[in-house]
């Protein structure tokens, strides 16, 4: 067992640290303001590799790996959320492709996601819940040289920005007489496709959150990803393996954030004549936000590794949200805790650490059903 990173991986983090604070921080302001996502942000983020990350190098990325996407991932998080978002769930466009896609549908699609042209989306989630995969309503039928998408989905990260879109939609029945899925590549050029509303979110504001509409929209059969009723399997391995490991990376983000913040402020406000970290109240919340935060940093290296090391992992990846995202709002709320009432003023990060903790915590499949599948491998195994 090796707990130390390589120098790769220590450089690697230094350096999208270093890009961090001087191409995403001074974005952050207006991104709270519009909600909208800073499209000059896709080329420089192409341009330092954190599009390709987990793309190989012959379709254009660096394919560093999970290891190296969970520290990319945590540091930009550090300092926006909602880029940590949009890019954890870009990363669930480019895999799914690369797994799954024909040698045409690799070349095609993934220089363009690796190089800054464009963001890529994953969109599963419908109204009808996004717990319940088969509920999910969208249906494609074949006609012609084309696939018919109809239906609508909801809670698109990167909807309004990404021109590659991975979905999947209801093409038949299994054996089981329950409905059978397909995977399809969508752009949101082909006919029939339009963007619905964009969510107004309290937190992760600057990533976009919204509606993708497919009305008779015309997806050339060449389109379909995987073989036909491969669907759920490509969607729910994209969301156990890339999403869930992508959001306990913010999670782990925003945990390091908060104690960074907290620390910063315990030693800068004087109380009774002397700085609060002097207070023992005050070093017991920076001790626990401090456990917080190193327990979900290694649950989630952990999972990233794993999945390096092409081991089963659903278990490791679902452990390692459910603890990132919950334990990111316990330290944001121990951060605020410390803040006192400087907690309530925008000027003071930790408040928009608490919503993006909070909007973390559904984001990639709810703590609830992280905890069904967590139980459900505790009475099999233990
Ligand atoms: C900011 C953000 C970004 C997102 N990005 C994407 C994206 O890019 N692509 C995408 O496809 N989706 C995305 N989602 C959707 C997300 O995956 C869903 O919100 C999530 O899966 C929960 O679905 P739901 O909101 O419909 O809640 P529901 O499924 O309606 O759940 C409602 C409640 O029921 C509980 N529940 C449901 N089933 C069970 C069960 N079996 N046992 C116990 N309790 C249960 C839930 O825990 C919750 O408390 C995003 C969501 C957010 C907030």
């Amino acid at each position: 067992m090796d707990f130390k990173l390589s120098e790769r991986e220590e450089l690697l983090r230094k350096s999208i640290a270093e890009f961090a604070q001087r191409e995403i921080v001074p974005l952050v302001e207006e991104m709270e303001k519009t909600g909208e996502f800073p499209r000059s942000l896709i080329k420089k983020m192409g341009d330092i590799g954190l599009l390709g990350l987990v793309t190989s190098p012959e379709y254009g990325g660096n394919g560093m790996g999970f290891l190296a996407r969970a520290i990319a991932i945590e540091e930009v998080s550090k300092v926006s959320g909602a880029v940590g978002l949009a890019l954890q769930v870009h990363h669930m466009a480019c895999w799914p492709i690369e797994t799954w896609g024909t040698e045409e549908q690799k070349k095609k699609y993934l220089p363009r996601l690796t190089n800054g042209e464009t963001l890529g989306a994953c969109s599963i989630t419908e109204p009808s819940g996004g717990s319940d995969v088969f509920g999910l309503q969208t249906t494609a039928r074949e006609e012609g040289n084309y696939w018919i998408i109809n239906g609508r989905k909801c809670f698109a990260t990167n909807s309004h920005v990404a021109d590659v879109i991975v979905t999947v939609a209801r093409t038949g029945e299994d054996e089981k007489g329950r409905p059978a899925f397909s995977a399809f590549i969508v752009e949101p050029s082909f006919p029939g496709f339009s963007l619905g509303r964009e969510e107004h979110k309290m937190g992760f504001r600057g990533a976009f959150t919204g509606e993708l509409i497919y009305n008779d929209c015309k997806v050339p059969k060449e389109n379909l990803l995987g073989k036909i009723g491969e669907g759920l399997r490509i969607g729910l391995a994209t969301v156990n393996r890339v999403g869930r490991s992508g959001m306990a990376s913010v999670g782990v983000g925003l945990c390091y954030a908060s104690l960074e913040e907290a620390s910063k402020f315990a030693k800068e406000r004087v109380l009774y004549g002397k700085p609060i970290s002097n207070l023992q109240a005050i070093q017991f919340m920076l001790a626990d936000i401090f456990a917080l935060a190193e327990t979900a940093r290694w649950l989630t290296y952990r999972a990233a590794w794993m999945m390096d090391q092409e081991m089963p992992c659903d278990t490791e990846m679902t452990l390692a949200k459910l603890v990132a995202t919950e334990n990111a709002f316990q330290c944001a709320r121990l951060a605020c805790d410390i803040h006192g009432g400087y907690s309530a003023i925008q000027e003071y990060p930790v408040q928009r650490y608490l919503r993006d903790a909070w909007v973390s915590i559904p984001s990639g499949g709810t703590s609830q059903v992280a905890k069904v599948v967590l139980g459900r491998h505790v009475i099999k195994n233990f």
